[in-house]
């Protein structure tokens, strides 16, 4: 059975102006979006509520992050509750910029998914090794353990997790003035191994919530995913979509990575 492919445009601290976060936005309505896959953009958050009263129903929006905690004295943060009620369907929770630029810990990690699960946002749990030599299994197992702990198997069905390998992440360019330009990774992943650690994360789910869980969740991808390769990752069967960063801010190259997921349902 083949499942809705999910493909999130994560445009980071990108673009700098409304004007431009609309014209993406509306350029992407115009064309004709699959009904077979589920498009998500996770815009800055002084973004949301103009892209949620533009979007209509065909464009989904995240958060690119949540609070750990519910509410009240926490200066600079967004609740889980804000969010919802901004018309946010899912959040992205412990992207590694967060975690290693941000200092985010897998304890707060924890917190801020099940603040999203509680405010019936889904929580996207980004998970990945920072360098190719790390020990994989190791630190995927802690990062979701650590993620996961005392949530219960029957919020299950309302995760997703992005596997992203951070050497395999796009890089800002070094020219400061165009902050839009990234380069892709020096050291670009391959689908065989991306589908092995969709595999692995899978694994460990089934061993902290039995195999149907782990067969039904959907793993994304995500790591320099561009319109020239999104195919060769979307089209394998353990990997439910794709999580995309510097390729989304290009409508022709994000329009052709949507085309790639609508190819491969
Ligand atoms: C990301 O950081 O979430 C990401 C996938 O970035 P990029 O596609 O630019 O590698």
């Amino acid at each position: 059975m083949s499942m809705k492919k999910i493909i999130i445009a994560n445009w980071k601290m990108n673009p700098q102006i409304l004007d431009e976060a609309l014209r993406l936005a509306k350029g992407l309505l115009a064309r004709s979006l699959p009904k077979n896959a589920e498009i998500v953009i996770a815009p800055p958050f002084v973004y949301l509520e103009l892209l949620k009263k533009n979007c209509g129903k065909e464009i989904k929006l995240a958060g690119q992050n949540i609070s750990f905690a519910e509410r009240g004295a926490f200066t600079g943060e967004i609740s889980g509750l804000m969010l919802k009620n901004l018309g946010c369907d899912y959040v992205i929770v412990g992207h590694s910029e967060r975690r290693y630029k941000m200092g985010e810990t897998d304890e707060m990690i924890n917190l801020k998914i099940k603040e999203a699960l509680k405010s019936r946002l889904t929580p996207i749990l980004a998970v990945g090794e920072r360098e190719k030599d790390d020990d994989i299994i190791q630190i995927l197992t802690k990062q979701i353990r650590g993620a996961l702990g005392g949530v219960e198997a029957s919020e299950m069905s309302r995760l997703i997790i992005a596997y992203e390998p951070v050497w395999a992440i796009s890089r800002p360019s070094a020219d400061i003035a165009s902050a839009l330009s990234q380069t892709a990774s020096q050291c670009p992943d391959t689908p065989d191994h991306a589908l092995s650690a969709a595999l692995l994360i899978k694994k460990i789910i089934g061993n902290l919530y039995g195999a149907d869980w782990a067969t039904n969740l959907p793993v994304l991808y995500g790591g320099s995913v561009s319109e020239e390769n999104a195919s060769d990752f979307i089209s394998q069967n353990g990997i439910s979509g794709a999580l995309v960063g510097a390729a989304s801010l290009e409508l022709e190259k994000f329009v052709k990575i949507i085309k790639a997921a609508e190819i491969n349902e």
